[in-house]
C-alpha cells in the first residue's frame, strides 16, 4: 500500500486517533439498532432539522466529543459537522458559522479553536467537561395578539 498524507478527518480528535474513533462507530450503530439510543434528527448547533430527508440532506451527525461515551451525542447537521472539524485548518470558517447560525448558548461556543488540542486528552483540554447540548426549543409562532 502507498504511503499517503493522511486526509484532514483522519486526524487526531480530543486525543482519539482515526483508529480509535472509527472503532466507535460500530458501538453506536448498535445501540442504534437496539434502540438504546434515538438517531439525532436536529442539530444542536444551529438547530437545522429536516426529518423527511434524513438518510440524504437532513442528515445529523452523532458527533461525539468523547470518544469513550459513544452515547454522549453532539448532534450536529452536515454544513456544522464539516466546519466544526475543519475549525483548526480553517478557523475563520468555524467563527462565521458560529456568528451567522449558531443557537444562543449552543455548547460549539465552547470549543476549543488550539490546534494542539487534537492530541490533548479531553479533560486536559476541557478540564470542566463541555456543556450539555441544548434541545432546541420548537419553532414558536411570532406574537400572536
Ligand atoms: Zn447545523
Amino acid at each position: 500500500m502507498a504511503d499517503r498524507r493522511a486526509r484532514p478527518w483522519e486526524c487526531h480528535y480530543n486525543g482519539w486517533s482515526w483508529t480509535e474513533r472509527c472503532a466507535v462507530t460500530p458501538i453506536q450503530n448498535a445501540m442504534f439498532r437496539s434502540g438504546q439510543l434515538a438517531r439525532p434528527t436536529v442539530c444542536t448547533i444551529c438547530g437545522f432539522s429536516d426529518p423527511a430527508r434524513i438518510n440524504g440532506s437532513g442528515y445529523i451527525f452523532a458527533h461525539l466529543e468523547r470518544y469513550d461515551r459513544p452515547a454522549e451525542l453532539f448532534p450536529a447537521c452536515k454544513r456544522c459537522h464539516a466546519a466544526l472539524h475543519a475549525r483548526f485548518r480553517e478557523p475563520e470558517r468555524w467563527q462565521a458559522l458560529l456568528c451567522r447560525s449558531a443557537l444562543p448558548g449552543s455548547w460549539a461556543f465552547a470549543l476549543s479553536l488550539d490546534h494542539t488540542s487534537q492530541w490533548l486528552p479531553f479533560t486536559e483540554t476541557y478540564p470542566g467537561g463541555l456543556p450539555v447540548p441544548l434541545l432546541v426549543p420548537p419553532t414558536s409562532p411570532a406574537f400572536d395578539f
